[in-house]
């Protein structure tokens, strides 16, 4: 057939060059996916570096199989693990904060910024400052680093593409739509394995409950963040940041399916949404293949099997970290950096079983309205900021002896 014959033949611009790429966080549930897409798609990618935090045997098996040039571990002691599994390859081993900065610094086209929390922002930055293409998973540089880190992504010319399946859905429907033309964004939120809990319920779950996201397969924090809401919030902030939209032109929708990711109101009436199987290898696959579409093995949408589509407003009442983000977001980046670094010492805390549920919140809350948070300045550098998320997670632990686990 003519039309068969010509898509046959058709150069797959994806494909006309390889591109280098690097991995930050690779062991874990972003950087998983982002290889396994690799290992779709050997033919058009070289890996360069690919960075874990302990899992020296996860890091070394995914160094070999993708044939990287560098694998760094952040924990000096599970170098020795690291070495000894490299043995006989040619590729390098290397442990430590500076190891990780250098990984970020080899040059690559495009580096996959997937570290877990604030301990990401450097080695991101790092990447940022050699001017490439930064796939962003990471929505805690934003939180954190806010108009710091966007300064630095406009200095060294880098190229910022989001992650986050939200903000990959944002970006694929505003396409070339000017700010004056959108009206408002809408975040979708599946509401989590404690959509239908009660207070009180939630007052006794524990981590394994807290652990079982109803659609999504992630890491133990933003699995919390998503029982907490949490991760909602720090998704406006990072949209704020991201798109060219005012705080009030961003809401939230619950969507327990999780098949729209987002919804963009335009001025003229149309609303565009971007729906998908949830599997992260879309939006990554997004990332990955921009300015083209690539494959990804996720699941195709049968809407006569989904049959409907369901939507209800946050209760912020139950979910406060709605409103702790919110807040937080219009007092700026100081009061964003403090929240990010308490969520994630609460966060921390009630997977270690040393706090309850609700008490990640309330922590948030309590280190959110010290006296002394008002008296941090606002920051204006990343000493600043590393210095704000110091503050906000002594202040977590401060408190946390008051939050005691029930
Ligand atoms: P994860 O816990 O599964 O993996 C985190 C990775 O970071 C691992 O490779 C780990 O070794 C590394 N790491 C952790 N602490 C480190 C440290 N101190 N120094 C160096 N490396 C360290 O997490 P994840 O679910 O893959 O999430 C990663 C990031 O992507 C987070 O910011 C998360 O919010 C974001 N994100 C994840 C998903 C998802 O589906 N998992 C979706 C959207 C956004
Ligand atoms: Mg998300």
């Amino acid at each position: 057939m003519a039309t068969a014959t010509a898509s046959a033949t058709m150069a797959d611009p994806a494909r006309s060059e390889r591109r280098r790429i690097s991995i930050l966080g690779a062991t874990g549930s972003i950087g998983r996916n982002t290889l396994d897409l690799v290992g779709r798609n050997a033919d058009r990618y070289d890996v360069v570096a690919l960075t874990a935090n302990k899992d020296a045997q996860g890091l070394a098996e995914s160094a070999i199989r993708h044939r990287a040039d560098i694998a760094v571990v952040g924990d000096p002691d599970a170098y020795p693990k690291l070495k000894e599994l490299l043995a006989g390859t040619d590729i390098e081993a290397a442990s430590g904060d500076a190891a990780l900065l250098e990984a970020a610094q080899r040059p690559a086209d495009w580096v996959m910024a997937a570290i877990m929390g604030a301990a990401g922002l450097r080695p991101t930055l790092e990447a940022v400052a050699q001017g490439t293409c930064v796939a962003l998973a990471n929505k805690e540089c934003l939180v954190s680093a806010g108009q710091i880190f966007l300064d630095a992504v406009a200095v060294s010319g880098a190229e910022l593409l989001p992650v986050d399946s939200e903000h990959s859905a944002v970006f694929q429907a505003i396409g070339s739509s000017s700010a004056q033309l959108f009206e408002k964004i809408t975040l979708t939120a599946s509401g989590g394995p404690f959509r239908t809990w009660t207070s009180d319920q939630m007052s006794a779950a524990r981590p394994a409950d807290a652990l079982k996201h109803p659609n999504w397969s992630m890491g133990q924090k933003i699995s919390i963040d998503s029982a907490t809401l949490m991760n909602k919030g720090l998704e406006l902030i990072e949209a704020y940041h991201m798109f060219p939209v005012k705080a009030d032109q961003l809401s939230i929708v619950i969507h327990p399916q999780s098949i729209i990711h987002c919804l963009v109101d335009f001025v003229d009436g149309s609303t565009l949404a971007q729906m998908s199987a949830p599997d992260m290898r879309t939006p990554i696959a997004y990332a990955l293949g921009y300015p083209h579409r690539i494959e990804a093995p996720t699941e195709r949408l049968d809407l006569v099997q989904l049959k409907s589509l369901t939507f209800e407003a946050p209760d912020e009442k139950r979910f406060p970290a709605l409103r702790l983000t919110r807040e937080a977001l219009a007092e700026g980046t100081r009061a964003t950096a403090i929240l990010n670094a308490a969520n994630e010492e609460a966060v921390q805390a009630f997977l270690d079983g040393r706090i309850g549920f609700l008490s990640i919140c309330e922590l948030v809350e309590r280190v959110l309205s010290d006296p002394d948070t008002a008296r941090q300045s606002e920051p204006s550098s990343l000493d600043d900021i590393l210095a704000l998320d110091k503050f906000g997670r002594e202040r977590a632990l401060a408190y946390m002896t008051r939050f005691a686990a029930p």
